[in-house]
Parts: C-alpha cells; structure tokens; sequence
C-alpha cells in the first residue's frame, strides 16, 4: 500500500498567526488575566486542548454576543472565523482587553459586506448556520444580509433583484457554491456574485481533487466541527469520486477501509495541527509494512 501526502493540506496562514498570537499573548506577562477566547480558537479539539495548557479559557458556543458575557475581566481574544461590530462594541463596554486574531481574509469579506450594505444593496451570503463566521459576517450589516446555505433558501425571500449581490464564507467548496450562484442568477439576472472563498481553501482542495484521482480512497485529518474539513472529504466524494473518511487522529481509523487499498491519500483540514497529521501518516506507513497487525490507537 502506497502511502500519498496531498500538499498543500493542513495549518492555513490564518490559523498559524491565530495561534501564535494567542501563545504570545499567554506568554506575556503583561496580558492582563484571564484570557478568554471567544469561541474555539480554531475547530479543532487539539488545537483548543493545546491553548487549555497555556491557561486559556475557550468559551464554547454558538453565539459570540452571548459568550462574551461570560468574561467578566481580563483579556478576550477573537478567533481567525471574525466577530460582528457588536461584540466589539460590547468587548468595549465591559472594559477588556482586546486581542483581534481575525484572519485577513474575513476581514475582507467584512469590509465588502459593509460597503455594500452601504451602496444599498441587499446581501445574500452563502454559509453555514451555526458556523462563527456567518455570525460575524450578517452583523457587519443588520437587516441587510440574508445567509443562505441552497439557492432555494432564498425563495422566501422578498428580494428586489436590482441591488442584489451574492458573498461566500471562505471555507466553502467552489463546486457547491457554483451551483447556488448559477441557480441565483437565472432567477436573478443582474445579481453581483463575490467569491469570497479563500485561497488556503480552494488550494487544499483542488490539491485533495486532483491528487484522490490516483488513490483508492482518502482520509482527512480534522474535527467534525472544521467547516473546511468536512468539505475536503465533500469534494473528494464529488469530484474526485473517491471513498473519502474524516478522522480526528489515528485512533479513528477503520481498518476494514483499508483492505483492499492500493493507495491511500492523507490530508488535512486547515485547523488540524500537523502532529496529529503526522501520526496518521505514520500508521499508514506502519500499516503497510505490518500489514492488518498494525493497530489505530497505538499510533
Ligand atoms: S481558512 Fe482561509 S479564511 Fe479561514 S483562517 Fe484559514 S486562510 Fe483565513
């Protein structure tokens, strides 16, 4: 068994500087205790258990607004997803510190949403609900955007199709959202489409498409909660038509998967932490070797 490491995968920019901002921060005796993270740094239990030993609290749930509540003093750091105009006011009133590790990417996308809401346009973002970064996203503009996952969530919708425009989360997959766009502009013809799909993504997953071509199946390394993992395995299913298996380490590997395998790709997902990567990396290297006698856990 032929063991491929798909490349790029794992670690994106925006994770990396996130959680080099946050080990700085804890490290700093200046930073004034506790530090808070608003949500999970990154959708990753290993990332956020790394930040646990550091004496970070993670507040965990959906909604920013309502957990910064839960931080009475000290320090709130914002994750890479990007929080709404709100939960900054709020940060203000409450007197913390701010430590603001939103990626560059969602910044963008916020700044588009604000100009346009300015321009008077009526916004429709694709996304996920429950997701962190819709959230932040529909607070830039209250009122003014509708998130959306299916061109058909926007049936219901009075919509006036002259200052319509169209933004994406940045950690979709382009062929899921090409269909929701060609969907919207045959209904409406003058929308304007903003792909705001960010290149970490498309990167990990053009390279995931176009590498699970030469194997019998794929496994992604990532946390079911990774908004950009799950489509990793979404896109190799779809368009590369492999079995594709999303595991948060080793210890999750069937190796009833494996038995007939000739090559086996690994990637990951932009909020895994490359050890963890590295270890299934290795099994399956074992695995080969050892043939079934090798044992997931042990790895
Ligand atoms: S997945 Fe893209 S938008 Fe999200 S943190 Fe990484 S680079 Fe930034």
């Amino acid at each position: 068994m032929q063991v491929v490491r798909i490349t790029p995968r794992g670690y994106c920019y925006g994770v990396v500087d996130a959680m080099k901002l946050v080990r700085q921060v804890a490290e700093d005796p200046k930073t004034r205790k506790p530090i808070f993270v608003l949500g999970l740094i990154v959708h990753n239990r290993h990332a956020v258990e790394e930040l646990d030993r550091y004496g970070v609290i993670s507040l965990d749930g959906e909604n920013r607004l309502e957990l910064i509540e839960h931080a009475d003093r000290g320090t709130v750091v914002f994750t890479a997803h990007g929080v709404s105009e709100a939960v900054r006011q709020r940060a203000a009133e409450k007197g913390l510190d701010v430590v603001d590790a939103t990626c560059p990417d969602v910044t963008k996308t916020h700044d588009l949403i604000r100009t346009l809401a300015h321009d008077g346009y009526t916004i429709l973002y694709i996304g996920r609900r429950g997701h962190p970064e819709p959230e932040g996203a529909m607070g830039e503009a209250p009122g003014k955007v509708h998130l959306i996952e299916t061109a058909a969530d926007a049936h219901d919708l009075d919509l006036d199709g002259r200052k319509l425009a169209v933004v994406t989360q940045t950690t979709l997959s382009r062929w899921d959202t090409e269909e929701t766009i060609r969907e919207l502009r045959n209904r409406y013809p003058k929308i304007e489409v903003f792909n705001e799909i960010c290149l970490a993504t498309q990167l990990r997953q053009e390279a995931a498409v176009r590498q699970a071509e030469h194997c019998d199946l794929v496994i992604v390394v990532g946390d079911t909660r990774s908004n950009n993992s799950n489509r990793l395995v979404q896109v190799v299913r779809e368009q590369a038509g492999r079995p594709a298996y999303l595991v948060d380490g080793v210890h999750e590997i069937d190796p009833h998967w494996l038995e007939d395998a000739q090559t086996v790709g690994v990637t990951a997902g932009s909020s895994t932490p490359s050890p963890i990567t590295r270890e299934v990396i290795q099994f399956l290297e074992q695995y080969q070797m050892d043939g079934a006698s090798a044992n997931p856990g042990q790895g």
